[in-house]
């Protein structure tokens, strides 16, 4: 089933929760007979139904315009979030990127038993249809490649990135591109070449790596990151 409009949903979620502030507020908080403790209950839940208010307006495009209020004020005939207040929220703030999580290295000398105990941050997120992950470790063991014998594998922070087909990989020693599709299961792994035609004295300082299948189709791009050495003269 295809999910529903951005606009749709958000209009839906929204009117489903003003019914429920409406019914807390109706039913249990502006009639009297009720213990303090209880109303001081269903207290809280109105104010956490605030809380979710927030955050679904943050979504809120204002489509459909702005009311009148008889304050004069304007408010979004969706959302009714007021015309020009400022739309924050402590983790997504609407206006500025979101923040989520600090840039984390790889902290030990060390060479871990298993991945899980190297592991320092792990995290998968998909934003506005693309996806990243970021994985940060320390150095560990592996005994998935060559079965009893462990290897070791090196320290690392690698970020992963992908747009419809293409991805891209960053990790300390390599940036790659390339077009998913060229890489299913089952089909023969692309080719490589450096790009000839630079002299070579040039291509050095052009570590690039093209990939192409066997219809030469170009299929991704390696680029070997450079080592921060100091010029030598
Ligand atoms: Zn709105």
């Amino acid at each position: 089933m295809k999910p529903k409009p951005l606009k749709q949903q958000i209009k839906l979620e929204l009117r489903r929760l003003f019914h429920s502030m409406d019914v807390i507020s109706r039913r249990y908080l502006s009639q009297g007979g009720r213990r303090e403790k209880e109303v001081q209950t269903y207290y809280n839940i109105y104010q956490q139904l605030g809380v979710a208010w927030e955050f679904l307006a943050l979504q809120c495009r204002h489509w459909d315009g702005y009311r009148r209020l008889r304050s004069g004020q304007q408010a979004c005939r969706i959302c009714s979030k007021i015309k020009e207040t400022l739309e924050h929220w402590v983790l997504l703030p609407a206006s500025k990127p979101a923040r989520i999580g600090a840039k984390r290295f790889p902290n030990s000398r060390r060479t871990f038993p298993t991945r899980q105990r190297a592991m320092i941050d792990s995290g998968h997120i998909r934003f506005h249809g693309a996806t990243l992950s970021v994985h940060v470790h320390n150095a560990y063991k592996s005994h998935l490649l060559r079965g009893k014998h462990a290897i070791n594998v090196a320290a690392d922070r690698i970020v992963h990135l992908r747009e419809g087909d293409v991805e891209c990989w960053v990790d300390s020693n390599l940036v790659h591109v390339r077009w998913k599709k060229a890489f299913h299961k089952g089909k023969e792994l692309p080719y490589g070449a450096f790009p000839s035609e630079l002299p070579k004295r040039i291509l050095k300082h052009f570590p690039v790596l093209l990939e192409y299948d066997k219809n030469h189709n170009l299929v991704g791009v390696n680029i070997l990151k450079p080592a921060h050495t100091p010029k030598r003269k």
